[in-house]
């Protein structure tokens, strides 16, 4: 057989621990036998990212904007620990972050819906895909322990002088106070992210907030999501039929736990970090849930949700069999080939992609699967592989399917 051929590289960023021990046994596998794999390297990998003084991980954000697309491992964020188990010049950041401040993007995540790995929602038959607001909020707050009576304002100074001034409370005595912003502009590209995802897709589009108790602040996302819509995307969602749909966070909470799925649900930064961790857990396992971040460009780099796997990393490393889930990993993979081949019109890579993600599929509805899959199967007698003989099995299933 023929390998399938690409026009554009797919930008490629290595990283951590055991997920990059996955990552070459993926590719060796499942990618080169099949693919002529054209990807730009970028070793985000802790101790290259320190001797380029992170500069590897700005480039690899950079080579996104250029190609359009890119496959992302997971990487290690450092932590005091990591910079003494590494002997780190710095603390460097997270990866995560600064790719995501250099594309202005934001990060949808989306359960992989598998026969025998039934959500805990009974009535959820297909995956709901939640996008975050990464931006602002109560994550740039800033915020005073108020000692004793006294008078809290808000004001505004504008850049000729002008203040606008609020009172915010008087104490008659010890409090707190807390002060957040967000952008229009963030909260725009949020909107045109979210909206150009759901068309990409072909799934309605959820969006919630608190606008009847924050009249001016959540009203805001409310009306820019709302202007947006009617300007830019009405006649485009018609077309593609599919909804757009507002109302209160409470309202879309009860709503979703009675849904059957198959939609987008877009939260502001708090919301979002609360609801996908529910929603991801809900589902069954971090291991099986994708994570694509989207510019309001159009640039894509796709991921796992989960970590590094540091525990199943220091058993491989003591030499012994580790059972970690590649699902996630490949994933990423076939979703970034999948928008590689969309992109540069080539049918055959996307039906690779296609026919690579079935083959994991059919292999886990067959009983073979990772332990973390094992433990809550409803299938019975489950076969639990280690981390490799799970790759070969997809191997086998994805040649009988190719033959
Ligand atoms: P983690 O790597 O996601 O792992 C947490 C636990 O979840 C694991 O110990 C394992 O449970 C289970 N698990 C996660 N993925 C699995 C898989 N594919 N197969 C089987 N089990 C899986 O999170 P963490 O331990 O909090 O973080 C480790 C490192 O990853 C940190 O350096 C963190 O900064 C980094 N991180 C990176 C990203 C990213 O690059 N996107 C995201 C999150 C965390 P058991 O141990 O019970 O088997
Ligand atoms: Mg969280």
């Amino acid at each position: 057989m023929s390998k399938i051929t690409m026009t554009t590289p797919l930008v490629e960023m290595d990283g951590d621990e055991m997920t990059r021990i996955l990552w070459k046994m993926i590719k060796d596998e499942l990618l080169l036998p099949y693919v002529d794999l054209k990807t730009e390297y970028y070793d985000l990998g802790l101790e290259h990212r320190n001797e380029t003084n992170d500069q590897v991980t700005i480039d690899s954000a950079e080579a996104t904007k250029k190609y359009g697309v890119a496959v992302k491992c997971a990487t290690i964020t450092p932590n005091a620990a990591i910079v003494e188990e590494y002997n780190l010049k710095e603390m460097w950041k997270s990866p995560n972050g600064t790719i995501r401040a250099a594309l202005d993007g934001t990060v949808f995540r989306a359960p992989i819906v598998v026969k025998g790995i039934e959500p805990c929602v009974k009535n959820w038959e297909k995956p709901i895909t939640l996008a975050r607001h990464a931006y602002g909020d109560v994550y740039k707050n800033s915020e005073i322990r108020v000692p004793s009576a006294g008078k809290a304002e808000l004001v505004f100074t504008g850049e000729d002088g002008t203040e606008i001034r609020e009172t915010i409370h008087t104490f008659t005595g010890a409090g707190i106070i807390q002060g957040i912003h967000n952008t229009d502009k963030s909260i725009e590209s949020f909107a045109r992210c979210c909206f150009n995802y759901a068309l990409d897709t072909k799934q309605d589009l959820w969006f919630a907030t608190k606008d009847t108790i924050s009249k001016k602040y959540d009203h805001r996302f409310k009306d820019i999501f709302q202007e947006i819509y009617d300007a830019e995307y009405d006649d485009k969602f018609q077309a593609a039929g599919i909804e757009y749909f507002y109302t209160l966070i409470d309202d879309a909470v009860a709503r979703v736990m009675k849904a059957k799925g198959g939609f987008i649900w877009a939260c502001k930064n708090y919301d979002g970090d609360v609801m996908s961790d529910m929603v991801s857990s809900a589902f069954g396992s971090l291991a099986m849930m994708t994570s694509v971040l989207v510019s309001p460009e159009g640039y894509y780099e796709y991921e796992a949700a989960h970590g590094t796997v540091q525990r199943h990393y220091y058993k491989h490393l003591k030499g012994e069999e580790t059972s970690t889930n590649s699902v996630a990993t490949i994933f990423a993979w076939t979703g970034a080939l999948r928008k590689r081949g969309e992109l540069d019109n080539l049918p055959e890579l996307q039906k690779f992609a296609d026919a690579l993600e079935a083959a994991t599929l059919e292999t886990i509805e067959s009983g073979k699967m990772t332990k973390d899959l094992a433990l809550i199967t409803s299938l019975e007698n489950p076969t639990p592989l280690s981390s490799e003989g799970f790759i070969k099995a997809i191997r086998e299933t994805l040649d009988a399917k190719l033959a």
